[in-house]
């Protein structure tokens, strides 16, 4: 079944899927926890549109590639094209959504390329390796500099995070991603997770929310 950006409503939002732009360690906790060094400058990566599928009615996760953790991350959906610079504004304006999503790894070849200095898209590509709920639109939040992320596996809190705690919050986040490389309507940023990262299984049961504004139940097949 393809992947279609959808509102909570189960209104399909007719943007294509675009690409998803994903920051890495923007949570000093969860950087901390990988042995990471916080970057000084934002690090970026792509995955593909391709590569995205949805959260509801059960996810599939590769079964024989090393451990698969999971990013419990709030992903932002553009509805406008940003590129060189946006105001803070016109990237305001652009916001069409807001959902949690899982951003996925194959942690093991991701350890090998970057080993050897090479880039991670294998490890980060994967088809399923961007698992999207549906989104509720910008305007639900007064405040985007605090929307909580939760995610609970078989019963248990996992990450519990707030975008409050982003070394780059949302706004600047974008208009650095679109001072490097044009944004379009059906693109998706993942905004980085927080601590408390750790390996799925199939057979785990998830719930994934935006803290007191959506909550979605899967699990992993
Ligand atoms: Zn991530």
């Amino acid at each position: 079944m393809s992947y279609q950006h959808k509102y909570v409503d189960g209104t399909n939002i007719h943007f294509p899927v675009g690409k998803v732009v994903c920051i890495g360690r923007n949570y000093a906790e969860h950087a901390k926890e990988l042995d990471n060094p916080v970057p000084t400058e934002p690090l970026l990566f792509i995955k593909p549109g391709s590569c995205v599928v949805a959260l509801e009615g059960g996810f599939a996760i590769p079964t024989e590639r090393g451990s698969v953790p999971y990013e419990a991350e709030i992903a932002v959906l553009i509805g406008k094209p940003l590129s060189n610079k946006p105001s803070r504004e016109e990237v305001l304006d652009a916001i069409s959504g807001f959902a949690p999503a899982l951003d996925l790894t194959l942690r093991d070849k991701q350890a090998e390329l970057k080993a050897k200095g090479l880039p991670w898209e294998i490890a980060k590509s994967f088809d399923g390796a961007a698992v999207i709920a549906p989104f509720v639109v910008g305007s639900t939040f007064p405040d985007i500099t605090d929307i909580g992320i939760r995610l609970s596996i078989n019963g248990q809190v996992r990450q519990d995070g707030n975008s409050a705690q982003m070394l780059n919050p949302i706004i600047p986040m974008i208009q650095h991603m679109a001072g490097c490389f044009s944004l379009q309507a059906g693109d998706v940023i993942l905004t980085g997770t927080p601590a408390g990262v750790g390996p799925l299984n199939v057979g785990d049961e998830l719930v994934l929310e935006l803290a007191g504004v959506s909550r979605f139940e899967s699990s992993v097949r």
